[in-house]
């Protein structure tokens, strides 16, 4: 039996993937799903029950930081919920491989370090810790006691450090993010469409930068017939697996 077009698509994936001197991986909400967390704009999502505009933006939380707080309760919920999936994990077989120097995340969900990633920045920040707008003093989720809206020493009701509507990208996650892709050899995209600036900049540095674009996602998105140069569509869960094994395999062999 020869091979099927799938199986070439990926061992050429993999291939790339070993010889690229420098590999990224951009995720988004679709690699979480499999987790257990639903798109947050996707039928389902958070923003379905909590209007974006109301809940979601940075100008709302200082207005009204209480109201914004019982979205950010259900947030916690559905996070605090999840686990990591084999997509995370065969990501932190590539990454202790030293075949993937960093994955760049949309998600503010912790799972990929959950999962043993060690380079990972977090273009929209992270709910594991919170912030006082008003002090900038730190919080760790887990620090805090029972009271909601949690308050910092000084008053001021914490924010959780996710990056809100009408907030900046964290400066240093954004210069990083963009410097890696400017220089990468290979970037995965993966549960993702990268239409939300500015991380839909990411595939188009990378493009310019020379790097092959291999995108693994349920559906085609504008990038498919844009820049991507392997499209795998599918379940994160299997395909990224698959992708780590054949990996694996071509580095056992040499
Ligand atoms: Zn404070």
């Amino acid at each position: 039996m020869g091979l099927g077009n799938v199986e070439i698509m990926s061992t050429t994936a993999a291939e790339i993937i070993c010889q690229s001197k420098l590999s990224l991986a951009l995720t988004g909400a679709g690699i979480s799903v499999e987790s257990g967390i639903p798109d947050f704009r996707s039928r389902g999502g958070l923003w379905e029950r909590f209007d974006p505009m109301e809940y979601g933006t940075i100008s709302a939380f200082q207005a009204n930081p209480e109201k914004v707080w019982t979205m950010f309760q259900e947030m916690e919920k559905i996070i605090r919920r999840a686990r990591p999936n084999p997509a995370h994990k065969a990501l932190g077989r590539l990454q202790h491989m030293g075949l993937l120097h960093t994955i760049i995340t949309q998600n503010i969900d912790n799972l990929h370090q959950e999962e043993g990633a060690t380079s990972v920045i977090e273009y929209h920040g992270n709910s594991k810790t919170l912030s006082c707008i008003s002090c900038d003093r730190q919080y760790r989720l887990e620090k805090l006691g029972e009271e909601i809206p949690p308050r910092c020493t000084c008053g001021q009701i914490l924010k959780p450090d996710v990056v809100l509507f009408g907030e900046a990208i964290p400066p240093r996650a954004l210069r990083e993010s963009h410097e890696l892709a400017s220089s990468c050899e290979a970037l995965l995209v993966i549960g993702t469409s990268a239409q939300v600036a500015p991380a839909n900049t990411i595939p188009l540095i990378a493009k310019k930068a020379g790097a092959s674009i291999i995108e693994i996602n349920v559906e085609p998105t504008l990038l498919t017939s844009s820049v991507t140069d392997i499209f795998f569509q599918g379940r994160a869960g299997e395909l990224v697996t698959k992708l780590a094994d054949e990996v694996e395999g071509i580095m056992n062999q040499s």
